[in-house]
């Protein structure tokens, strides 16, 4: 082993204080998950016989993650890892070699989706982007094809249980078959869909349901936006009459408020993590929320 010593060290002494950082239900397939959003894909699909965490809550930012000591051992002592990838978790390739978990079932959820590229898809620091935009859960259709992979992982691992999982999964598809009619039934009816997004969260959601995303603050989570850039958004809300900016409460919310200020547009807080908001603690019940929400501010 060509580890250095002192890393061996802390190991061995994390190993010893945290013997169980995840308190598996017995029987069940220890999952770890990097977002929230994730977490409650693999809760739907494996109920009673998965134990899911996720790295990630819905309140901390998921492109500027610091790992934690916890996060090598949850990884270590667990059957599957479920990321996005698309250069989303930059910091996750470093975990799974770190965890030295040999029977470990990596699941990158991306894989087979087409991404969008767009101006703001840097997620690494300071290099330039090699990805497309990786919010690709935000477009349930997206959403149906993480899930399906899920299951077959979740299969592979646990036989016996096949049939709970198909059943769980034809059950929870339905459920987002019905949700995304009902989402665009509903803004369907609504004559001006345009919005100003915080950071480029939107373009799959956007797309599905048939937003138009007008600019962004940022370029990607992090970044400081010019005078420049904001004076040519100011600019661009007021000729064309934009009534929303769309914030996130992982990012901060001084610059959507100064717009705001400047322009009379009004800020809402959607987020894009399960969990960050009241109301928003599934998948769905996230969408939902979202939708209701930009619908409530955009109709006349
Ligand atoms: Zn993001």
């Amino acid at each position: 082993m060509a580890k250095p010593l002192s890393y061996t060290l802390i190991l061995a002494f994390l190993l010893a204080v945290i013997v169980f950082p995840v308190d598996a239900k017995p029987d069940t397939t220890i999952v770890v998950t990097t977002l929230s959003v994730l977490q409650d894909y693999v809760q739907q699909i494996g109920r009673e016989h998965v134990t899911v965490t996720s790295l990630i809550s819905g309140l901390e930012n998921g492109h500027s993650y610091a790992l934690k000591p916890s996060d090598i051992l949850a990884v270590r002592q667990a059957h599957m890892f479920v990321t996005i990838g698309a250069g989303l978790e930059v910091w996750a390739k470093q975990l799974v070699e770190s965890a030295q978990n040999s029977t470990l079932e990596v699941v990158v959820t991306s894989k087979g989706i087409s991404l969008l590229r767009n101006t703001g898809s840097i997620h690494t620091k300071g290099g330039k982007h090699t990805f497309g935009n990786p919010h690709i859960w935000l477009d349930p259709e997206n959403a149906k094809s993480m899930i399906r992979q899920i299951t077959t992982r979740l299969i592979k691992l646990d036989r016996a249980n096949r049939r709970d999982y198909l059943a769980n999964q034809a059950e929870y598809l339905r459920e987002l078959d019905t949700l995304q009619a009902d989402i665009k039934r509903r803004v369907k009816k609504l004559p001006d869909r345009r919005f100003i997004s915080h950071h480029p969260a939107w373009p799959y959601f956007a797309r599905r349901f048939g937003f138009k995303i007008v600019g962004n603050i940022v370029e990607h989570s992090g970044a400081e936006p010019s005078a420049k850039h904001l004076s040519t958004l100011v600019q661009q809300i007021k000729k064309t009459g934009i009534k929303v900016i769309v914030s996130e409460p992982q990012l901060n919310q001084k610059i959507p408020r100064i717009l705001s200020d400047e322009t009379g547009a009004r800020v809402v807080t959607l987020t894009a993590m399960p969990g960050a908001l009241p109301g928003t603690n599934t998948y769905t019940a996230m969408l939902r929320f979202n939708v209701s929400t930009l619908l409530e501010t955009l109709s006349p």
